[in-house]
């Protein structure tokens, strides 16, 4: 059974590349009737975040893709946070020193940043491996009984892997293909830390293979990694999961991975949920589908030119294979064009009930703030809102009469004879007694034909004092909502 991971580590808010990765991991996982399991990688204490946990959890389930397994849904792998399996990565960190596949050292971070340096000097990076191992202050210098000795007395220790010198590694990746490495320019990793806790890797390894992860998909970052990884899959003698790294991110302009700063500088949200100063998409009126649907498309592509997906049509269509290797260009516009497109689906009540607070700070009016009338406005703009948010301004006339009126407009359409033509028009809709927008409309184009005028002459400024501007949907719908009364009551006040 396929069972995959996201493994985030609660060091803050969760990046959209963060959702990436996980929506990744839960297509790939329903898809074949797998598991999405969330672990949280708390281990570095150092860098923990109180609330991001809790976040991380919320966003996954705003965007529609929550966990079958993980921090209050035990499916017998449990615990999922790192911090509470600390008890067990020890014996796995002994394990490979007895196999002599990791031994203790004992390098002060002075002499270590001692050695850094005098290889920046010289043009170099310090890659602790074999060929500088052996001329450090640690355990292969030393003799098993002086490593013994330096524990007993206390010296601070760490446990780092040892790696084999000379080997050529294949590497998979179901993305990226296969990659040789050759063993010489890894680093001996720190697994195991005198503070008792393990390191990513080890803790990271651990969990893999004791949660019978069968796929590890996750960002193009820790590609760096597997080198490391593999070898301590065979290290333990484990069978390796299957390995998929995401492409980046990128900038919308220019190079680089999409940053925080992109989103401040240019106006759009990074993070699904807000964070403290920061909103998220959701708060900026983005609907969960459309947040899924464009990340679906930040590296992954159907081979066909369809660009909208539901989260079922994206489950039956989404493969690794057809991920993309190269990082995928973030566009913000894309995102609203997605927006757009999941509120023209949306139920216009659902949409009115978003909208109704916005309504009711403006009017106290028992008609236009019911729930009904306010439906039925957003049946009529919604075609031009790319949010909710926009309502307010492409419907304002269906709720509270204009305040001002486009001086363009007005010089252009007000002629010597519109106010008789509008009192005249009052006049006629007076009696109206089915102020349907259809009757009305009838009624109306009767009277301008027995007059002899012209259509010119009458509907534009008829919507200029309605409405304020030269905006909106029919007219007649406009007035039939409005009703008859706040319509003549405008085209006055209009007039006066
Ligand atoms: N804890 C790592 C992170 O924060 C997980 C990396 C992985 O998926 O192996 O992204």
């Amino acid at each position: 059974k396929v069972r995959v991971r996201f493994a985030p580590s609660p060091t803050g808010p969760l990046h959209i590349g963060g959702v990436r990765t996980a929506l990744f991991n839960y297509l790939f996982a329903k898809k074949h009737g797998g598991d999405f399991i969330l672990r949280i990688e708390d281990t570095d204490q150092n860098r923990y975040v109180e609330g991001a946990e809790q976040y991380i959890i919320d966003s996954l389930n705003w965007c529609g893709i929550p966990f079958d397994e993980g921090i209050g849904k035990d499916g017998g792998y449990g615990p999922y946070r790192q911090s509470e399996r600390k008890s067990l990565y020890k014996k796995y960190a002994d394990e490979l020193i007895k196999n002599g596949k990791a031994y203790y050292a004992f390098d002060t971070a002075e002499s270590l940043d001692g050695h850094r340096k005098n290889h920046e000097e010289n043009g170099k990076t310090f890659i602790y491996n074999w060929h500088n191992r052996l001329k450090l202050d640690n355990s292969l210098s030393l003799m098993p009984e002086e490593v013994q000795q330096r524990l007993d007395n206390g010296v601070e220790f760490v446990i780092r892997f040892l790696t084999p010198p000379d080997e050529k590694l294949e590497l998979n990746d179901i993305i990226r293909g296969s990659m040789q490495i050759d063993t010489n320019v890894l680093d001996d990793k720190v697994l195991f830390k005198s503070d008792g806790m393990p390191t990513y890797h080890l803790a990271n390894i651990v969990d893999d293979h004791l949660m019978e992860i069968t796929h590890v998909i996750r960002g193009e970052e820790w590609l760096p990694s597997l080198a490391l990884h593999k070898q301590l899959y065979d290290a333990f003698g484990w069978d390796l999961p299957e390995f998929a790294h995401l492409p980046l991110i990128m900038k919308p302009v220019g190079k680089g991975k999409l940053s925080k700063r992109d989103g401040e500088k240019l106006g759009f949200p990074v993070f699904p949920l807000s964070w403290n100063e920061s909103a998220g998409y959701k708060e900026e009126g983005y609907f969960p589908e459309a947040v899924i649907n464009f990340l679906a498309l930040l590296g992954w592509n159907p081979g066909t030119e369809q660009e909208l997906f539901s989260l079922d049509e994206l489950v039956a269509a989404f493969s690794l294979e057809r991920v993309n290797k190269s990082g995928a260009r973030f566009d913000p516009e894309k995102t609203k064009w997605y927006n757009q497109h999941y509120l023209q689906q949306a139920v216009d009540v659902d949409l009115a009930k978003s909208f109704l607070p916005t309504v009711k700070k403006q009017t106290t009016n028992e008609l236009y703030s019911s729930l009904e009338y306010v439906t039925q406005v957003v049946t009529l703009i919604k075609e031009r809102a790319v949010f909710v948010s926009d309502f307010w301004e492409l419907s304002d006339y269906f709720f509270i009469a204009p305040k001002k009126y486009n001086e363009k407009a007005v010089k252009k359409q007000w002629k010597e004879d519109t106010a008789d033509i509008m009192n005249d028009l009052i006049a006629t809709i007076k009696p109206i007694e089915d102020f349907s927008s259809e009757n009305t409309e009838t009624l109306v184009k009767a009277w301008i034909a027995e007059k002899e005028l012209s259509f010119g002459k009458v509907m534009p400024p008829l919507r200029l004092f309605l409405v304020g501007d030269m905006k909106g949907p029919h007219i007649f719908d406009i007035m039939s909502m409005i009703g008859k009364e706040e319509s003549i009551a405008r085209i006055e006040t209009a007039l006066n």
